[in-house]
């Protein structure tokens, strides 16, 4: 169902009490908020997970920043869905940029994350997005569906319509360069599009689409008041709970 998101992805940010003291002060200020069904989704380091307890009832939860495409076993270093459920994560991060450029992770392999997170009723927040020499030869759409197609439009329509899509530009990914809301709007609305060509008009009606890349308070008004931007995942400015905040604010002025 389509709904206003916020997340944060802290990335390999803060030690176990910086971060605490950084998610209880997102948590008092979100639950003080009229959330208006909007969700606030945390991804912090997976060490903190534990420590971090949501208040889903509130629409706060807390996500995985990347898992094992494996169930179990010799893999030293993972961390497997199992265990990011056991730690009541909700969601989980995939095809971060990050994760494709500096651990090779192709649309292949995040396939198989995909179903390993449905498997463990982990909710994929999937993200997309060209590189900057991609948008400068115009290509920003068919790469795009190629990391929608190779990855996600195999699985079923009710499936489907758990995911959370996140197009993060790479280019504009802790660089301090955005897209225009309007280039976001062209994009968001090409993914919808592609989305109701796969499965139908109300499972791309329904599907959210967050933006990423360099969103922070002065930007984010103009990229959710577009019609097919339906929040945001939030890197460097989610570090900081009244950036983050106001940024919520921002997406709460949209519903
Ligand atoms: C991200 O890492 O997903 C991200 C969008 O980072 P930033 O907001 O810092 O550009």
């Amino acid at each position: 169902m389509r709904k206003k998101i916020l997340a944060g992805n802290w990335k390999m940010n803060t030690n176990i009490s910086d971060g605490l003291q950084l998610f209880l002060e997102v948590k008092s200020a979100w639950s003080q908020t009229q959330s208006h069904g909007m969700l606030c989704i945390i991804a912090p380091p997976s060490t903190h997970l534990a420590q971090f307890s949501a208040s889903p009832e509130l629409g706060l939860h807390t996500a995985g920043q990347n898992c094992s495409e494996h169930e179990a076993g010799a893999f030293t270093g993972e961390t497997s869905a199992a265990m990011l459920k056991s730690v009541k994560a909700d969601y989980v991060i995939l095809g971060h940029s990050e994760r494709r450029a500096l651990y090779g992770e192709d649309n292949t392999l995040l396939k198989r994350k995909v179903d390993t997170a449905f498997r463990h009723d982990l909710i994929p927040i999937y993200c997309c997005g060209e590189l900057e020499h991609e948008r400068e030869a115009g290509m920003q759409n068919e790469v795009v569906k190629r990391q929608l197609e190779e990855a996600l439009f195999h699985l079923n329509a009710s499936d489907f319509g758990k995911v959370v899509v996140a197009y993060e530009p790479v280019w504009a990914i802790g660089t301090g360069k955005t897209a225009t809301p309007v280039e976001a709007q062209e994009i968001h609305s090409f993914i919808r599009s592609r989305i109701e060509d796969r499965y139908n008009k109300i499972v791309a009606m329904n599907t959210s689409i967050l933006y990423g890349g360099s969103c922070n308070p002065n930007n984010a008004d103009d990229l959710f008041a577009k019609k097919d931007v339906d929040g945001g995942l939030i890197g460097g400015a989610s570090l900081n709970a009244s950036d983050f905040m106001q940024i919520a604010n921002s997406l709460s002025k949209c519903i």
